[in-house]
């Protein structure tokens, strides 16, 4: 059962108070004041607790109306309706009582009946004016004063029900790096951004369409449909944003769901307008994107190898491929990496540059490389089985690999688990992982190297690193990006960088290997500046392990 409602009954005689409280004790909780100052010291130990006040005007201490005056100043209470209790039937008092900030009165003598159905009314009247007032609090985001979220959605499937016979497409729009622009400009000024964006989308879309804060800096907009948009209209809303505070440079982006009959939600709508926004993230100069059975069959495939991760794992659909690595000087067989492949039952094999992005994002990568070094791991200790070559075989380390406190443990009970000493298993990290986070990546690799691990510094020249960190990076092998070398091959050879690194990989003692090496012409340009080895598909394209094995066979065979 409800609590019972407070009442406060504030009058300084005994008597009536006494019979206010027998008329309304079953149905209420009484509170009692004898004046206006003890009354407000009740209100404070109570707060908003109290439903409704029966207030005397002549009291001693402090009288009726000085109390009312007080009451309706304070904003925690103003709203609690008053019912002002009158000696006399003149018209006089009850008007000033009125005037003063009473909802009601009552005369007396009392008479039972009266009071419990007006105390009644009144409470259930501020109540339904309490929902009200809340509503409006949810209807509206506080900062831009736009739609909240879930109201928009309630108001544009309402525009869209009234008018069947129009089309309408959702609009959202994202600002990119906003929480930087939180960080360096401050709170206050992200703010005036946001309510000027607000401002507008308000101007734009008046009275045709809808629009709403979704969250942080995300709008969506439901307007009339149209064919013709161009990248101008919204280069256009860019610069009025820009124009909006300090903060210049910004960058938006817009997705454009045009509504069909589909049945979606008007949350997966949202949902596909911003999927069309983020499909242009980082694309320099574009502004908008529709939404389209393109990128619906992508979000699909996206969303269908992140479903089918797991159990591929569990049912070893993911492969290792080994792509030899040989030294340039004799052409030797030095080594091979280690690539994955998935091998998937319905689409074949997929390419690690598909899915390895989408699980180095929602974390799936560390138990999928854990497994491919387990492989590689399991491959080395079958060739020394075998009485192949004691080959060193390189894995990739992501990331999220690194950033694990027990990653150096992880990949010394695996190497031991198949009876390897450590510097049989190769650890490619790449390049950008260093610059990140350069202390603790340090340290982590600094141990790694310690127990007797190979660190191959990957993609290097793809990032930003500098040469002068180079000299404090703990590696012992340099994997030159294939881009690097491709461009490169793009200069004369002494106006190239490249003969730079090389030297001071030299002096720094470090072994340098190219990727990517896919012409002869590359192959003799490494050669001249004294490149130490190559991987890439002039030599060969990463291939199954039993391919791999024959290959060693025959170099085997051949050096014999
Ligand atoms: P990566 O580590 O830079 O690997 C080299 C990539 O270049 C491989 O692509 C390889 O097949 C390709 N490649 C080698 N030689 C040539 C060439 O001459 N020309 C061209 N155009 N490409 C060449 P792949 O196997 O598709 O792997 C792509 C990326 O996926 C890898 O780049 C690596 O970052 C990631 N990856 C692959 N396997 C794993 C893994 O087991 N764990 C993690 N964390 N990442 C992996
Ligand atoms: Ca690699
Ligand atoms: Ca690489």
């Amino acid at each position: 059962m409800d609590e019972k409602k407070k009442i406060l009954v504030v009058e300084d005689q005994a008597i009536n108070r006494g019979l206010l409280c027998q008329i309304l004790a079953d149905t209420y909780e009484v509170l009692e004041a004898e004046n206006g100052q003890a009354a407000l010291e009740i209100l404070k130990r109570h707060g908003g607790g109290i439903s409704l006040i029966l207030l005397d005007i002549i009291m001693p201490v402090m009288d009726g109306y000085t109390f009312l005056s007080i009451l309706k100043k304070d904003a925690a209470y103003s709203a609690i309706p008053v019912i002002v209790t009158t000696q006399s039937d003149g018209d006089s008092n009850e008007l000033a009582a009125l005037s003063h900030g009473a909802t009601d009165f009552v005369a007396k003598p009392y008479k039972p009946q009266i009071i419990l159905h007006r105390v009644a009314s009144l409470i259930s009247l501020s109540s339904l004016q309490k929902t009200a007032a809340m509503v409006s609090l949810f209807q509206t985001d506080r900062l831009t004063g736009l739609y909240s979220k879930e109201y928009f959605y309630e108001k544009a499937k309402e525009v869209l029900a009234q008018n069947p016979d129009k089309r309408y497409d959702l609009i959202c729009s994202d600002i990119e790096n906003f929480k930087l622009i939180n960080d360096i400009f401050g709170i206050p000024t992200a703010d005036k951004l946001l309510c000027g964006i607000a401002d507008l989308y308000r101007k734009h879309v008046d009275a045709h369409g809808v629009c709403c804060r979704v969250n942080a800096d995300r709008f969506a907009c439901l307007v009339e449909h149209r064919q013709d948009y161009v990248n101008e209209m919204f280069v256009d809303v860019l610069e009025k944003v820009n124009a909006i505070s300090e903060v210049k440079n910004i960058v938006m982006k817009w997705g454009v769901y045009p509504v069909n009959s589909d049945g979606a939600s008007m949350e997966q709508m949202y949902d596909r307008a911003l999927l069309a926004a983020q499909s242009i993230k980082g694309t320099y100069g574009t502004c908008f994107a529709v939404y389209d059975d393109a990128l619906r069959s992508q979000m699909l495939r996206t969303q269908r190898l992140k479903d089918g991760m797991e159990s591929a794992l569990a049912e070893k659909q993911f492969e290792i491929y080994l792509q030899p690595k040989y030294r340039i000087q004799d052409g030797a067989l030095i080594g091979a990496e280690a690539l994955v492949r998935w091998n998937h039952p319905e689409w074949g094999f997929q390419s690690p540059a598909e899915f390895i992005p989408l699980f180095e994002k929602n974390g799936f990568i560390t138990k999928l490389d854990q497994y491919v070094w387990d492989m590689a791991c399991g491959v080395l200790e079958k060739w020394d089985r075998d009485g192949f070559l004691p080959l060193p075989v390189s894995v990739n380390v992501s990331r999220a690999d690194i950033h694990q406190a027990d990653i150096a443990q992880r990949l010394l009970d695996t190497v031991r688990r198949h009876g390897l000493s450590p510097d049989r298993l190769h650890l490619e990290i790449t390049e950008s992982a260093y610059t990140e986070s350069t202390g603790q990546i340090v340290e982590t690799v600094e141990h790694l190297r310690e127990l007797g691990f190979i660190i191959e510094m990957d993609d290097f020249g793809s990032g930003y690193s500098s040469l002068n960190m180079l000299s404090r990076m703990p590696v012992d092998v340099l994997k030159l990006d294939m881009k690097f070398l491709q461009s490169e091959m793009e200069r004369p050879a002494q106006e190239g960088v490249m003969q730079f690194i090389i030297t001071l990989a030299r002096f720094l003692k470090l072994i340098v290997i190219a990727e990517g090496v896919e012409t002869e012409e590359e192959l003799n340009r490494l050669r001249e500046i004294d490149c130490d080895c190559v991987q890439g598909y002039y030599f060969a394209k990463p291939m199954p392990v039993e391919a791999f094995e024959a290959m060693m066979k025959e170099t085997f065979t051949n050096i014999r």
